[in-house]
């Protein structure tokens, strides 16, 4: 065959995959060992990726390396290291290799996640790695089940579809669903795709710790039961995304309990510190669930994608997800076989399970748990520094691995809106200048800086580099101020 023959075919010959695959890992190892000295933030506008980036369809082949070449030059260094040490805004992806590795299998593979017929291993490790999950958070292994998902987002929709389908059957029209104004923004889009109303919303605020108001909830209830509405579910945030702050979970479960209510509890930011000594005391009552998020491709070191949803019975899935459509007939097997694709939203899926496996496997739990305690630990030592600061005011304390910080030096008399100015300002230069990722928040009306400390690779040196340049960001910004004034 010539060339063009394989091309037409889409087949490479066997020494062109292998200098091309060795490449591209070598290519791999090196962004591990090396993203610590590049920048972590990477910007560009849609005019300068218009330039670099827009083609008309290639429809004649080009060299595989010249391809290659060009993504690596002009694509990759285009984003930002969402792994790199000092990448603290948003949720960090720290990821590890072997998990990268797997997914390369998994894709190298294609293994089809979807059915047990098709792959009866991967479903039995995904139901593995998920009694491993069920028993890390309390959960039955024989009764409980659950999904891997492409993140918390869809984990939370596939929670809140099956929370309508078990408490409202099939008429929700007079179903409400309670959350509080810190929940994450995937469970209000999760609630219009599965097509409540904004009247069947009720967003609750939190006081000043930021958790849930459990009196201005139990209000909500009574007073749309009295209305003749249908509570069905309470969303509880198990680690905001905001300040990481914990709901009273055990006192939530027991509203959820006394008024047949399904609980969700969103962990896709802080279930994970379930693992560490502080987490497991702030995340009490998490196992008291309906169902779970948990997103490992934050805090359980995973690369994207990956998400997941534990359940208290895994039959609420199947009753709620599974069709049986002819062309699927040959293969739906025996109950103990699971068919994920009967157990969620997705039919071809792919294998999540692999390196969720292979790197727990690989590095061991206690691994895991070491990481997650150094980020809560270094996190708290975060908090001290800037308590002991005449320049920086804590906003909100260090909270599984979150703390929210402002520039506000005691010697100067700044007004709110200065403040929130300054800060501002701070972030734009330091995100500017490329040399850290730290961003602002809004808490209680003030803009603040919000660190995110889940990457094991994070160091207290990288913190207090960052601090002394935000310090210096912030002096000018006042002496600016001052002589305008
Ligand atoms: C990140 C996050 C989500 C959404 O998860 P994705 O994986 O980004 O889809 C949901 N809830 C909370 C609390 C989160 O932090």
């Amino acid at each position: 065959m010539d060339k063009n023959d394989l091309n037409s075919k889409l087949i490479l010959p066997k020494e062109k995959m292998q200098q091309y695959g060795y490449k591209i890992v070598d290519l791999i190892v090196n962004h591990f060992e090396n993203q610590n000295s590049k920048t972590p933030v990477n910007q560009a506008s849609r005019e300068e990726m218009d330039v670099l980036l827009t083609e008309e369809i290639p429809n004649n082949p080009t060299p595989a390396n010249e391809v290659l070449d060009f993504v690596m030059d002009h694509v990759i260094p285009h984003s930002n290291i969402v792994s790199h040490p000092k990448s603290f805004s948003f949720v960090p992806g720290p990821s590890n290799y072997i998990s990268a590795m797997a997914d390369t299998i998994a894709t190298g593979f294609n293994i089809f996640s979807g059915g047990w017929a098709a792959s009866p291993a991967a479903a039995q490790l995904e139901i593995v790695t998920m009694n491993w999950l069920l028993k890390i958070f309390g959960f039955p292994t024989k009764k409980g089940g659950g999904i891997f998902t492409s993140g918390g987002s869809m984990a939370n929709l596939t929670a809140l579809v099956t929370a309508r389908r078990i408490k409202c059957k099939s008429d929700f029209s007079k179903a409400t669903i309670y959350l509080s104004d810190q929940a994450h923004s995937s469970n209000i889009k999760a609630i219009k795709v599965i097509g409540l109303k904004k009247e069947q919303i009720r967003i609750i605020p939190t006081d000043l710790e930021f958790k849930v108001s459990l009196n201005k909830l139990k209000n909500a209830i009574a007073r749309d039961r009295l209305e003749g509405l249908k509570p069905f579910c309470i969303i509880a945030s198990a680690g905001t995304t905001n300040t990481g702050t914990v709901d009273p979970l055990d006192e939530i479960a027991d509203i959820c309990e006394k008024e047949k209510l399904w609980l969700h509890i969103d962990g896709a930011y802080g279930a994970a510190a379930i693992l560490s000594k502080n987490g497991k005391k702030l995340l009490k009552g998490i196992r008291r669930a309906d169902s779970l998020t948990v997103d490992p491709h934050k805090w359980f070191f995973q690369p994207y994608e990956i998400g997941c949803l534990l359940v208290k019975n895994h039959n609420w899935l199947s009753s709620t997800f599974s069709e049986k459509p002819e062309y699927l007939r040959d293969i739906e097997g025996n109950e103990s076989e699971i068919n994920f694709y009967d157990h969620g939203i997705q039919l071809t899926r792919r294998f999540r399970a692999l390196k969720f496996y292979m790197s727990l496997k690989t590095f061991g739990l206690e691994s895991f748990k070491k990481a997650i305690q150094y980020n809560i630990e270094l996190c708290e030592q975060t908090e001290a520094i800037l308590r002991k600061s005449a320049q920086w005011e804590v906003t909100s304390p260090a909270t599984l691995a979150i703390i929210n910080f402002r520039y506000h030096p005691i010697n100067h008399k700044l007004s709110e809106k200065q403040l929130d100015q300054i800060n501002q300002s701070i972030s734009k230069k330091i995100v500017d200048s490329g040399e850290a990722l730290l961003v602002t928040t809004v808490l209680q009306g003030q803009v603040v800086l919000r660190m995110c400390l889940i990457n094991p690779r994070t160091t207290i040196e990288d913190i207090n580099d960052t601090l002394k340049k935000c310090e210096d960001y912030g002096r000018k910004e006042i002496q600016e101020l001052e002589i305008l004034n």
